[in-house]
């Protein structure tokens, strides 16, 4: 089946992320040369479950704030994805965030397919009391579609392991027994895993190593620049600074950027940005606005926030070699495109971030069994299985002469085809 027959696979400089799931289907589908009913079963959401949410706020009035849990394909075994609270979250995002779950899941062999969730709303201005009233009010409104053994959410932008043990005290409280494993990402001592909160960036410092020794870069001597300084961004700098020396040159966020040819210090400037509010303004160094982030001469380019920022319009100006995609869905097909031209190492998100989904899973192996391991254990797992995968990816891009993401599309999705018809579902 050529490309054409799914559609254009032509971008057009679009920021709906769910169209750009389904133009990256599209290209997948031609490459495996996917049967129409699998095609079909690949670009759908299975279910997707919309709530309204009603929260008392701390001034007395009532408030509904508006959820969504997508779950998009449980082929391979239960549901998994995190929970997002933002202001601009869509039913779309959802949708496309919950792709690449399943994509992820897939490609790190792990036995879980892909969901997401999100709220409406914005938890920098609302206080504790109203956020574990909204996350208890939002289980209540779906408890009776997740479960251990059903979905499984967890944190993601915004949310935390406090919001992951209201929402698991809420689902025990109804199920009227604990039940720890119905949501990872929880504190250490209520069934969470040693190594989840910097699983993420973790993961994606140990895909980075493997890149580094295929592009023969020397990590001791890299500079990198990283677009958003939270969980993902913060332990990326100071993991690779700590173990490898790497050099954090330049830093952006929401409101500011700062860049030193020399290197910033990671603690120091998070510390700031704890103060502050934003890392603008940091003691010596350059400012630095969010666009020019981009066009910096970096070894490692690291888009650690959202959606939709290396566009065709800033994608010819890159000059890292590497772009490790801790964020989810950073990247633009067309800008893929350029990239691919200009011989840059993209390490796609749903392979690059998928650290966090893997301690995860961890956490509920540990959650079954009742036996909790140790950090070397979880470390010594986490660097086999994203290993594994970078080296999957790359022989399929290397076999197929296609770019890194394709080539993860090309081997999460073939795994995902296999199941459906070893099920009889096409
Ligand atoms: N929210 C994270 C992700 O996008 C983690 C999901 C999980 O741990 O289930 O991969």
């Amino acid at each position: 089946m050529s490309a054409s027959e799914h559609g254009s696979m032509v971008d057009t400089d679009s920021e709906n992320s769910f169209e750009i799931v389904r133009k990256q289907c599209d290209i997948c589908a031609a490459l495996l040369e996917l049967p129409d009913d699998i095609f079909e079963l690949i670009r759908n959401p299975m279910r997707e479950i919309k709530v309204a949410i009603p929260v008392r706020m701390d001034d007395g009035t009532l408030r509904v704030f508006e959820g969504f849990r997508v779950q998009y394909n449980d082929v391979l075994g239960p549901t998994k994805g995190g929970i997002r609270f933002h202001p601009d979250e869509t039913i779309d995002t959802i949708r496309a965030l919950a792709a690449w779950m399943t994509w992820k899941c897939s490609l790190l062999e792990l036995p879980l397919g892909g969901a997401k969730g999100g709220v409406i709303c914005n938890p920098k201005v609302m206080s504790a009391g109203e956020l574990e009233r909204l996350s208890r009010g939002y289980v209540e409104r779906i408890w009776s579609f997740i479960g251990p053994d059903k979905d499984i959410p967890a944190p993601d932008v915004y949310t935390n392991p406090q919001v992951m043990a209201w929402m698991m005290d809420q689902f025990s409280k109804i199920a009227g027994k604990n039940q720890f494993g119905v949501i990872t990402g929880k504190p250490l001592y209520i069934g969470g895993s040693i190594g989840r909160n910097t699983a993420t960036a973790r993961g994606a410092l140990y895909v980075i190593v493997e890149a580094a020794r295929t592009a023969g870069m020397n990590l001791s001597e890299a500079s990198l620049a990283i677009q958003g300084y939270g969980n993902a961004g913060f332990n990326l700098a100071f993991l690779a600074n700590d173990i490898f020396g790497c050099k954090i040159a330049a830093v952006t966020d929401q409101r500011g950027g700062v860049y030193n040819k020399d290197g910033l210090d990671p603690i120091a400037l998070y510390n700031y940005k704890m103060q502050n509010g934003t890392v603008g303004g940091f003691p010596d160094s350059e400012e630095l606005k969010n666009g020019e982030l981009f066009s910096l001469d970096v070894d490692i380019l690291c888009p650690s926030a959202l959606e939709n920022v290396i566009t065709k319009r800033n994608a010819g100006s890159i000059q890292a070699s590497i772009i490790a995609e801790l964020a989810n869905g950073p990247t633009t097909p067309d800008a893929d495109d350029i990239l691919f031209d200009k011989g840059i190492q993209i390490l796609p998100d749903f392979l690059c971030n998928a650290g966090g989904v893997t301690v995860s899973y961890f956490e509920m192996v540990q959650n079954f069994s009742m036996l909790y391991w140790d950090e070397a254990e979880v470390f010594e797992r986490l660097k086999k299985k994203m290993a594994t995968a970078y080296h999957s990816v790359l022989n399929s891009s290397e076999k197929h002469k296609i770019n890194m993401r394709q080539a993860a599309y090309m081997v999460a999705v073939q795994r995902i085809a296999d199941a459906m018809v070893l099920r009889g579902w096409a």
